[in-house]
């Protein structure tokens, strides 16, 4: 069978949300159960119908579930994992959504009792959106999900895992704990730094430029701050919990921005060429495989003010 009889979701935000569509969608679970922290977010879930059943604790969520999914900040899953692991069922899969794998698994793996399989993995698949309303069924459709199988995991238990993810419309992958939170520093974290980055330059120019940083912002910019309005609790616990790999990456970055910044100094138009050729050919590989659109502006609309 593709799907489990009951799931359960802790944590209703972006990522949960979105797997309740999809669930229901394509009809992967029997019976949707869900937990989050807040009584607004509980409140919310019951109002919109996210999950057949909203339980006020976690431990209670999971009861007789036979998928549970770990759907919380990164920082917030070792407790939960302690929480629940007394009410897990004897066959149990539980698994994750977390952006880092290595602090997961050192946080989760030790609470968990031997008779459920613990299967990492994440979604690369997002928004800049969060919250119990935000999740919508499309989210994973041909989205790389990477899960970090451990030691000891059951192969049907892993292949049933797959088959649900691939039915929620991803495309799943396995990859070691370790290689995932490098793969990740240089794809998604690193680069969300600097888009922070970008945005506080920006913020302190702008109590120079009186606002004309917003009013006049292009396009680069634009697409900077989309990236820079992501879940603050989210990356904060992402930094913290992936220190040495983003430190790594974030080296190397400095590396090459010292390098353009002398090439710039120097003059060097054909370093500049250079360099920009090799990037260009990143992108048409990335449009190559399916993970972005050639449309102008990544396929969006122009914004309101630029329709005019
Ligand atoms: P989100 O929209 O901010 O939602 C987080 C949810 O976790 C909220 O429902 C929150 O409840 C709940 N929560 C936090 N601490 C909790 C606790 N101690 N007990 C129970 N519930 C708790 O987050 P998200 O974007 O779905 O991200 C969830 C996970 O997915 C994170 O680990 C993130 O690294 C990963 N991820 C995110 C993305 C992305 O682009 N957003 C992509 C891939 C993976 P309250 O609302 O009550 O606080």
């Amino acid at each position: 069978m593709t799907g489990y009889n009951r799931v359960a979701l802790i944590g209703l935000g972006l990522i949960a949300s979105s797997m309740a569509h999809a669930m229901r969608a394509h009809g992967l679970a029997g019976e949707i159960v869900g937990h989050a922290k807040s009584p607004e977010t509980r409140a919310t879930a019951v109002e919109i119908g996210l999950c057949d059943r909203v339980c006020e604790t976690a431990a209670e969520a999971v009861r007789g579930a036979d998928l549970v999914v770990l759907c919380v900040p990164v920082g917030a899953m070792g407790a939960i994992a302690a929480e629940i692991a007394p009410h897990l069922a004897v066959g149990a899969t539980i698994t994750d959504v977390g952006s880092v794998k290595q602090a997961v698994v050192e946080a989760v793996a030790p609470h968990l009792p031997p008779h459920v399989n613990f299967i990492p993995g994440h979604p690369l698949a997002g928004t800049e959106h969060s919250g119990p309303r935000s999740g919508f069924a499309s989210l994973f459709v041909n989205r790389w999900w990477l899960l970090t199988p451990l030691e000891g995991n059951d192969p049907a238990a892993v292949q049933r895992l797959r088959d649900f993810l691939t039915g929620l419309g991803a495309n799943v992958d396995e990859m070691d704990v370790q290689r995932h939170d490098l793969v990740l520093a240089v794809v998604s974290h690193t680069p969300h730094l600097i888009a922070y980055t970008m945005v506080g330059v920006a913020d302190h120019l702008r109590r120079v430029t009186q606002d004309e940083v917003i009013k006049y912002s292009a396009s680069g910019f634009r697409d900077f701050t989309r990236i820079a309005a992501s879940d603050p609790t989210m990356w904060r616990d992402v930094f913290l919990t992936n220190k040495e790999a983003t430190l790594d990456i974030l080296g190397r970055f400095t590396e090459e921005l010292f390098m353009l910044q002398r090439a710039i100094r120097m003059e060097d138009g054909a370093f500049l060429h250079d360099y920009f050729t090799r990037t260009r050919a990143i992108r048409r590989g990335i449009i190559e495989a399916g993970q972005d659109t050639a449309a102008p502006n990544f396929g969006r609309g122009l914004p309101p003010s630029d329709k005019a």
